[in-house]
């Protein structure tokens, strides 16, 4: 049998990663066959709430977790990590601006990403949940030289997924019958979700929909703002689905996309599609033996084209401000 993978979850006590962690112990993230140890972080409040957490996780006695320990300490949590799931972070909280939260987080993310430099595994994959995510991981990268850039990873896929749920309501199909949809650049408002590459039955998304208001009124702004129609719903922000889409980025990753189809990753550019190389933006990529690649040659029309340049502009912006307040 195979040895046990290191998963290592930061904000382990919070809303996501109650939802995360009984997930990846029973399977959900690297498969039935791949037992897991938990190597949980929390901030040295949350610890008592991390131990009640994994106290539950005990009590569900799944065959695949191999063990479960607490940090809160970022240098022991990511010591041969094999996979990082990075969810706690600071929110926005009322007054706040904008270079008082990237400040906050790069408190967070910097010694992360040393940490993560210092004694992670040589296979380490990271997935950076917590927002701003495509930032917080371009800081976290910056602090691992030694690891290679790509293995720094954000979360687009809970708007991917919620933009295949959306299109097969609005044409009434399964959401098995959805391909090749794209987010592209910043897990914000800003995003662009693509359904002039996606597919539906092999068909053109955008030509099945073949109602261009409804696609820039209606279907865009839907997935944007998805996350703020929950909290209004619910009363609390979306845990669940986000959970979910963080098990959903790191299988895909580790297991592959099916032929024929592609995904939604925040990855380091190269350069693609005029993306500025570097920043950590939203791309259509297939994966493959726990790799990825950029879908290369789809044809951007004047609206794709706009969309685009608008997010990866706000990435920049971001990458600017962290650079200016010298935390990259
Ligand atoms: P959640 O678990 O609800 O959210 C965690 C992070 O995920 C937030 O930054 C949130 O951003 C982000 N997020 C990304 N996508 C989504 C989405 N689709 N829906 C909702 N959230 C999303 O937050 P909690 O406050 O419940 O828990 C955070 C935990 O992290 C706390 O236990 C805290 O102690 C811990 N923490 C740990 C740190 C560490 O380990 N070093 C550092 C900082 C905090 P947004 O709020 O902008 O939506």
């Amino acid at each position: 049998t195979q040895s046990p993978v290191n998963v290592t979850v930061t904000g382990a006590a919070g809303q996501i990663g109650y939802a995360l962690l009984f997930r990846i112990a029973s399977g959900h993230l690297l498969g039935p066959d791949t037992p897991v140890k938990l190597r949980l972080l929390e901030i040295p409040q949350a610890v008592k709430a991390a131990e009640g957490t994994a106290m539950e996780l005990d009590d569900c006695a799944f065959p695949l977790l191999a063990g479960i320990d607490i940090f809160d300490d970022a240098k022991q949590a990511f010591d041969g990590a094999n996979v990082g799931l990075l969810v706690g972070a600071r929110p926005r909280t009322k007054g706040m601006e904008r270079g008082d939260l990237l400040e906050a987080n790069g408190g967070i993310f910097k010694p992360q990403g040393e940490a993560i430099n210092a004694g992670a595994a040589d296979d380490i994959k990271i997935l950076v949940v917590g927002n701003p995510a495509n930032t917080n991981a371009l800081i976290a990268q910056a602090h691992a030289p030694d690891v290679p850039a790509e293995r720094f990873t954000a979360m687009t896929r809970l708007d991917h997924n919620r933009a295949i749920s959306q299109l097969a309501a609005k044409l009434g199909v399964p959401v098995t019958e959805i391909k090749k949809l794209t987010i592209w650049g910043n897990h914000s408002a800003t995003q662009y979700p693509d359904l002039f590459h996606a597919e539906v039955g092999g068909r053109n998304a955008a030509e099945a929909v073949g109602d261009q208001a409804w696609l820039e009124n209606d279907f865009i702004p839907t997935v944007a703002k998805r996350g703020a129609a929950i909290i209004e719903a619910r009363g609390a922000s979306s845990a669940a689905s986000a959970a979910n889409a963080a098990i959903d980025h790191v299988h895909t990753w580790v297991n592959g996309t099916a032929e024929g189809d592609w995904t939604s990753m925040g990855i380091p550019s190269d350069g693609s599609y005029g993306v500025p190389e570097g920043i950590i933006s939203s791309f259509p990529v297939t994966t493959k033996d726990g790799a990825y690649e950029i879908v290369q040659g789809l044809e951007i029309d004047d609206f794709s084209r706009a969309r685009i340049d608008a997010t990866v502009a706000e990435l920049v912006e971001e990458r600017d401000a962290v650079k200016g307040l010298g935390l990259i």
